[in-house]
């Protein structure tokens, strides 16, 4: 079955007849009547921004136009002719009509996030329409650091905890549950920001249904904010914008708001349709207009679940505890999760013995949305890792096996992420029909001109989906945002955090980067079109130092040494190091344990290694072993 999501974001009205002349638009764009200005001419493409200062109109009026049409659209993106000209003709100006001006109706979501296509973790198939009911919605906070989300969290509990007569303090547990005056339920992830949200994603997990962006009225947008929100675009999951301390006196709403249609994010009150709340975590005001808001979305996004089905689950948060072992929070997303049951949680399994609830009351059973503390688990699993019910616990001992030793056949095996290299073939298996790129660039300056190159190589079978583009360092964030949505990282002119290039290396994130627009945009172009040459790098695999030499025959020597580090390879070249100079590079041609030859040799044993045409290794030289490989993380 599939649900429909439909509701604040992606929607498209019905079209307007365009207005000619006199058009006043809301939000503050002044009265133009055409005929004073004669008929505007329009290129095939132009930027947000270029069509802004064509009209000499602000880049938030054309992007709200837009949003109204259904297309999220940054400053720097570029947009075609008709949609253009509809824009301007909303806004009150003439266009000159092209040769073919027909104003194409048919671009129906173009440029928006899929519908809400939430990956299922499970199957309602098979379920009876009946037994659907509808459940509390999960919700993420987001948001600029010291804007005011853990002050926002801790004031809507305490609120709501005080209202509801719960009595005692919720304990931390990764989640809270609040029920607002009319007896309904919001679940709230307690972790604030983004980082803990797309890591979730990248490891599989599915859990927000709302994010709340805090956005601090006296700060405005922020670096933060922007990641926020591409990280929740990029999971197609709604916003709604908490504008928090507007208790203070500098506080600047109509900056938000500008700042955020900058952003692509249109609030309602200028003609999108992103709720903003105005809020103050510290007077309180607005807390439970926050909560209604986040209903009234929850209630367009008709979220249901099945109370009567075994339970699927995330766990949020894990640990080991001293006395209980190790103990995790979940949050059950279908069914009902009960005391007794036999679950499989990643790479853990057990039998439920006790389940909590957030005031740390011991309860029966967990249904749809609810937060629970587990005991019972074999071990402490990890946050993100889905909790599942199975008949009991030999099959849920037997599956953690199985998932193991698939795992470890697994890796090694490539890891099926979005590489440039393998773009093409995914696209012609019908795998991709876009490729999703984080943009990171030295200066703002230069993203403009990257997005208006790579907006010329989208075509109709594939799109070039930017999902965030900032300036600055390729940081841990983006890999974890390209691991949670298959997108590759492009880097301009710009370096990239040691954590990033592990987690990139460790995830197998192709990572590309550049320092002239149109290498970028040629190697994104044979991408597209299934010309794209491997690059060829080179792999220190590690390095041995030679503690002897062993003559065999007249002239052949067999070094014998040490590995310090790494391993070394037979099939692997080596370069000979000696007084911090390299001497010569050579083949490998021997490699042996004892009298055996082997294929490699690891870290701290000993070996002998022959080269293929130098004999003259001395004793104290450093052999380094290398490889080259067929690589997609280029410029690493
Ligand atoms: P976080 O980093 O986003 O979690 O932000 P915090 O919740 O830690 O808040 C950062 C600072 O802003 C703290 O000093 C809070 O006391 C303050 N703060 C948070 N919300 C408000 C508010 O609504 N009004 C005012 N005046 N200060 C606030």
């Amino acid at each position: 079955m599939a649900r429909s999501r439909s509701g604040t974001r992606g929607r498209r009205g019905p079209r307007k007849p365009p207005r000619r002349t006199g058009a006043s638009v809301a939000g503050g764009v002044a009265t133009v009547d055409a005929s004073e200005r004669g008929a505007i001419e329009l290129p095939a493409t132009i930027t947000v921004k270029e069509l802004a200062e064509l009209l000499v109109v602000s880049p938030a009026d054309i992007i709200r136009e837009l949003i109204k049409s259904g297309i999220f659209a940054t400053i720097n993106q570029l947009i075609d002719r008709d949609t253009a000209s509809l824009v301007a003709e909303e806004l009150g100006f003439a266009v000159a009509e092209p040769q073919d001006a027909s104003a194409s109706e048919d671009e129906e979501g173009e440029g928006v996030p899929a519908e809400a296509a939430k990956e299922q973790l499970w199957d309602e198939s098979g379920e009876d329409e009946k037994d659907l009911v509808p459940r509390a919605p999960i919700v993420t906070v987001m948001g600029h650091v010291d804007h005011g989300k853990t002050s926002l969290l801790d004031a809507i509990r305490s609120t709501t905890v005080a209202a509801g007569e719960r009595g005692g303090i919720t304990q931390h547990i990764g989640a809270s549950e609040i029920t607002t005056k009319d007896g309904k339920r919001v679940v709230f992830l307690d972790t604030p920001g983004h980082e803990a949200f797309t890591a979730m994603r990248a490891r599989g997990a599915r859990v927000t249904d709302i994010a709340v962006i805090v956005v601090a009225a006296d700060d405005g947008v922020m670096p933060q904010t922007l990641e926020a929100i591409s990280h929740a675009k990029a999971a197609k999951v709604p916003l709604v914008i908490a504008m928090n301390k507007i208790d203070k006196p500098d506080a600047n709403p109509d900056r938000v708001k500008t700042e955020l249609a900058e952003a692509g994010v249109v609030v309602e009150d200028y003609g999108g349709d992103t709720p903003l709340v105005p809020v103050s975590a510290k007077t309180r005001v607005g807390l439970e207009e926050l909560l209604e808001i986040i209903l009234l979305v929850a209630d367009l996004l008709e979220l249901k679940a099945n109370p009567k089905r075994e339970a699927v689950g995330t766990v949020i948060e894990a640990r080991l505890d001293k006395g209980r072992g190790p103990v995790a929070t979940l949050i059950v997303q279908t069914g009902t999760l009960r005391v007794g049951d036999a679950v499989v949680a990643g790479n853990t399994f057990g039998k439920i013995k006790a389940l909590e609830n957030s005031a740390g009351k011991r309860i029966p059973k967990a249904g749809p949305a609810s937060a629970a503390v587990v005991l019972g688990l074999s071990d402490v699993p990890e946050a993100g890792d889905i909790l599942r019910v199975v008949p009991d616990v030999m099959i849920a001992r037997a599956q953690v096996e199985q998932r193991k030793n698939a795992a470890a056949a697994q890796a090694g095996a490539g890891s099926g992420r979005a590489t440039l290299e393998d773009l093409y073939r995914q696209i012609q298996a019908g795998q991709a029909k876009e490729l999703r790129i984080i943009l990171k660039a030295d200066v703002s300056g230069s993203l403009g001109a990257i997005d208006h190159a790579l907006a010329q190589l989208s075509s109709e079978e594939t799109k070039i989906n930017v999902l965030l583009e900032a300036a600055g360092e390729i940081t841990d964030n983006d890999i974890m945002l390209a691991t949670a949505s298959n997108a590759i990282v492009v880097g301009f002119n710009t370096g990239i955090t040691e954590t990033a290039r592990r987690a990139a290396e460790a995830e197998g994130v192709d990572i590309r980067r550049y320092d002239i627009i149109y290498k970028l945009t040629d190697d994104i172009d044979a991408a597209l079109k299934g010309m794209l040459e491997p690059e060829i790098v080179e792999v220190v695999e590690g390095r041995a130092e030679v503690r002897q030499l062993f003559k065999v025959g007249k002239t052949a020597v067999i070094a014998g040494c040490y590995v310090t580090d790494g391993r070394i390879v037979r099939s692997g070249s080596a370069r000979v190091w000696r007084g911090g100079k390299v001497i010569v590079t050579d083949k490998i041609e021997g490699l042996r344990r004892f009298k055996d030859d082997v294929r490699e040799v690891a870290q701290n044993f000993e070996c002998g290694i022959s080269l293929a045409g130098f004999n003259d290794l001395a004793e104290g030289d450093v052999i380094e072993c290398f490889t080259q490989q067929a690589r997609s993380r280029a410029g690493l």
